[in-house]
C-alpha cells in the first residue's frame, strides 16, 4: 500500500471543466472500425468515474454510457487463469515481457523461439489464457469468467454484448490466424473456434465507467474489496497483474503513460481505460476515439492531467 490519497473533494472542483478540455482531444482520434460494431460509438464521448476506498465517488461527462471491455478484460482473465492453474502453469505458456509490437501482431511468434506469446495482454497471450480457464465446456468457461467479473464489479449485472461478439466472431480472422499459429507451436490445445468464442465473449462484456472503477478498486485494495472487506484475489496475483499493466497495459505507449501518469492501467479498443491508485482509488474512463497507439485520445489526456495534478504517480 502506498500513502497516496484519493482527495476526491479536490478532484470534484475541476473535473467537469477538465473533462470538457480533454474532450477536444477526441478530434485527433479515430473510433475503431476493424470490429464493425464498434464503429457505431460516439466519436466525441468522454466519461469518467472515480471511486475511493471509503466508497466516495466523483464522475463527469458520459459516464452512464456502456461499452465493451475489449482488452481490459485480459487483466481479469489472466487473474482467473492464475487462480485456476497457479503461477508456474500460466508462465509455462505465456511470457512476461512487452513486445514493442501491435497487440494483434504475429511477428514475434515466429521470430522468437519457442513461439510462446510474450505476455498475457497481447492477443496471442490472452487467447492462450482463455484456453486455460477451467470449465467442462466453452459455455461453462465463459460463464465462470462472467461470474468472476460480476463479483469484482460488486455484483453489477454485467452481460455480453451479443452484437459486438458476433461482429468480432465474424471478422476476427487475424485472431484466428494467431490461434492456429499457437496450436501449431503447441502452445494452445483444443479447438480454435471454441477458444476464440471464450476470448471474443470476454472482450464483449459490456460495462460502464462505474463498473470499471469498481473492478479497479479491488486491484487498488490488493485483491481485497475495500468496501466489503472480502478477499477476491490473492495479493500475489494482483501484484502480477499490476506489473503487466505498467509494462504492457497501454500497448506501445506504456512507457510514456508510466512517465506521464505513473499508474497501472489497461486500455481497450472500445476506448475504455481502467486504472487505479494503489491503496486509494479505482478509475474508469471511456472515450471511443483512439490515438495512433490505440488508446483513448481524450481518456489518456484526462488521466495524465489528473494524476499529475493530484500527485498520484507511483514513481
Ligand atoms: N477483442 C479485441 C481484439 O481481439 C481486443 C483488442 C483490444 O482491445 N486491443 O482485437
Amino acid at each position: 500500500m502506498t500513502n497516496k490519497e484519493a482527495r476526491l473533494e479536490e478532484v470534484r472542483q475541476f473535473l467537469p471543466q477538465w473533462l470538457e478540455e480533454s474532450r477536444k482531444e477526441a478530434a485527433s482520434g479515430e473510433v475503431a472500425s476493424y470490429i464493425p460494431e464498434l464503429s457505431k460509438a460516439s466519436h466525441t464521448a468522454l466519461g469518467i468515474h472515480l471511486l475511493d476506498i471509503q466508497g466516495d465517488s466523483a464522475s463527469a461527462g458520459d459516464c452512464g454510457m456502456s461499452f465493451t471491455l475489449q482488452s481490459i478484460s485480459k487483466v481479469f482473465t489472466l487473474i482467473l487463469a492464475l487462480i485456476d492453474n497457479g503461477e508456474d502453469a500460466v508462465f509455462e505458456r505465456v511470457g512476461m515481457e512487452p513486445t514493442g509490437d501491435n497487440f494483434n501482431s504475429m511477428l514475434k511468434l515466429e521470430l522468437v523461439r519457442p513461439g510462446i506469446p510474450f505476455n498475457p495482454l497481447i492477443n496471442a497471450g490472452a487467447i492462450t489464457i482463455s484456453s486455460m480457464i477451467k470449465g467442462a465446456t466453452p459455455e461453462e468457461k465463459s460463464a465462470r469468467i462472467l461470474d468472476f467479473f460480476r463479483r469484482l464489479s460488486g455484483g453489477s449485472p454485467l452481460k455480453v454484448n451479443e452484437a459486438v461478439y458476433r461482429s468480432e466472431f465474424e471478422t476476427g480472422n487475424l485472431n484466428r490466424s494467431i490461434a492456429y499459429f499457437l496450436v501449431e507451436n503447441g502452445v494452445l490445445n483444443g479447438s480454435v473456434e471454441e477458444v476464440l468464442s471464450i476470448y471474443f465473449r470476454h472482450c464483449s462484456i459490456e460495462a460502464t465507467c462505474r463498473d470499471l472503477a469498481r473492478m479497479a478498486l479491488i486491484l487498488a485494495g490488493d485483491g481485497t474489496d475495500p468496501l466489503s472487506g472480502e478477499n477476491l484475489i490473492p495479493r500475489r496475483y494482483v501484484q502480477i497483474a499490476k506489473t503487466f499493466m505498467i509494462t504492457c497495459g497501454m500497448y506501445n505507449a506504456s512507457g510514456e503513460f508510466a512517465i506521464k501518469a505513473g499508474l497501472p492501467a489497461k486500455s481497450g479498443v472500445s476506448g475504455g481505460i481502467l486504472t487505479f491508485v494503489p491503496g486509494a482509488l479505482g478509475i474508469g474512463v471511456v472515450g471511443p476515439a483512439l490515438n495512433a497507439k490505440g488508446n483513448s485520445s481524450a481518456g489518456v489526456h484526462l488521466i495524465e492531467r489528473l494524476s499529475q495534478r493530484m500527485d498520484w504517480s507511483l514513481f
